[in-house]
């Protein structure tokens, strides 16, 4: 798709001054030993030989640029501007539309496009709106609380990953079996045997609701008819279908009167924020973090906030939130709200904030991702707080997985929960 956005890019690209400033931040490139053709660089020059047709589309090309977790770290550094995911997000486009993914990423590419059509990246539909079953919510406010598939179904997620981790020779097979795991029946099943992980990426969604009546927000639930933001379609580099989903997903929200949404997930929050206004015509829908809703109403007007025990905390900045969402000083209000709450600054923060390892490189890449996390937390440790606080399910899941690599003494709390925490002692 040679869109007004490839276009630009293909212009911005001719002002690289080869300066290397995008290499310094690369948490890809420092996790693979420094290989310069998966770093932001690299990748550039890579991606001008793609589209002059001086190199062809091959598996082994396509390593070069899903190597990315698309985290726009190199797009702060870069002094013309030039954003590497970009670069990435278009030559994966190319590499699909040559057929050029090897089996594994091609099942995975194919699963994306049918389960996001169905509402849920993980083929969880059927239980993603489970954890409000008992929850009381109207559905007659135009702004409407949008809980991601990626929180309510992410212990899928971390199942395919931990399953990948430890059988990744058999990586084919297991991406067939996690399509069979999705059938209806079966996913009901697997929700059950799943209730722990799931509980934990739950929790933060039903303390957000908490949250926003405590604050007396008005909102509403769209529940199983939620649908998927699509943004793993568009990083994957599926853009003809993210295109055409984006589309949908908007017409939905103005059936149901949709004028405002809260997000928790910054991935879907970002996409919304950065992606769909090039995408769909007259997109006119609000989009806010949870985050920044705290941090107006303790501007406003004050809540007392209280952690039961005075704790250390550092705050991870998710790359959708800092770099996409564009809030970074919200967190901070908030945090620094709370009584006994003592938070620390890691290296690396707000804009300059680095990827925890994700941004779906954990699937593919499972080696190079975990290195990129353990990276990450050696960094959030350095103060040697107390909880690692963030507020992504990815960053969640790889923020936990670097501290069991580490075998720290830490624990990981998302800041929504530290929050209701706070709130409970009042
Ligand atoms: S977007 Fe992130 S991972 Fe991709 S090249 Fe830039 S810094 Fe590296
Ligand atoms: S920082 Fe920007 S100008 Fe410098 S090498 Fe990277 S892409 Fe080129």
């Amino acid at each position: 798709m040679k869109d007004k956005n490839f276009n630009t890019l293909i212009k911005k690209l001719q002002f690289c001054e080869h300066c290397g400033f995008c290499r310094s931040v690369c948490p890809f490139l420092e996790a693979s030993n420094m290989e310069e053709s998966v770093g932001p660089r690299g990748r550039k020059t890579l991606f001008l030989s793609l589209f002059e047709n001086k190199v062809q589309p091959t598996p082994r090309l396509a390593q070069k640029f899903y190597m990315c977790g698309v985290c726009r770290a190199c797009a702060v550094k870069c002094p013309q501007g030039i954003d590497i995911s970009e670069v990435s997000v278009h030559a994966r486009h190319k590499i699909i539309k040559a057929s050029a993914l090897n089996p594994f990423m091609k099942k995975v590419a194919d699963s994306l496009v049918k389960e996001v059509k169905n509402g849920d990246i993980f083929g969880a539909a059927a239980t993603k709106a489970k954890w409000a079953e008992n929850i009381n919510m109207s559905n007659n406010s135009d702004t409407v609380f949008f809980a991601s598939c990626m929180d309510t179904s992410m212990a899928y997620g971390e199942l395919l990953v931990d399953v990948l981790e430890k059988f990744g020779w058999a990586e084919n097979t297991l991406m067939s079996l996690s399509g069979l795991a999705q059938k209806p029946g079966i996913n009901m099943l697997f929700d059950k045997f799943l209730a722990r992980k799931s509980d934990f990426y739950r929790k933060s969604l039903v303390n957000t609701v908490k949250l926003l009546n405590k604050l007396n927000v008005r909102f509403s639930y769209l529940g199983s008819e939620e649908p998927c933001c699509g943004a793993a379609l568009h990083t994957y580099g599926l853009l003809d279908e993210f295109a055409e989903h984006a589309k949908n997903v908007y017409k939905i929200f103005k059936e149901k009167g949709v004028r405002r949404l809260i997000v928790h997930n910054p991935i879907c929050g970002g996409v919304f924020k950065a992606e769909y206004p090039s995408y769909v015509d007259g997109w006119d829908i609000e989009v806010k973090h949870v985050i920044e809703v705290v941090a107006e109403a303790i501007e406003n007007n004050g809540i007392n906030l209280r952690l039961p025990e005075p704790a250390k905390v550092v705050f991870h900045d998710p790359c959708y939130l800092a770099r996409f969402m564009d809030v970074v000083n919200e967190p901070r209000v908030v945090l620094k709200a709370i009584e006994n709450l003592e938070l620390i600054e890691p290296p690396n923060s707000k804009r300059e904030t680095k990827c925890c390892g994700g941004g779906g490189v954990e699937l593919i890449y499972r080696d190079v991702a975990t290195r990129a996390a353990v990276n990450r937390v050696s960094e959030l440790n350095a103060g040697n707080p107390d909880i690692i606080s963030s507020c992504c399910p990815v960053c969640a899941l790889m923020i936990k997985k670097g501290i069991k690599n580490l075998k720290l003494n830490v624990k990981y709390i998302d800041i929504v929960d530290l929050v209701t925490d706070s709130l409970s002692m009042t």
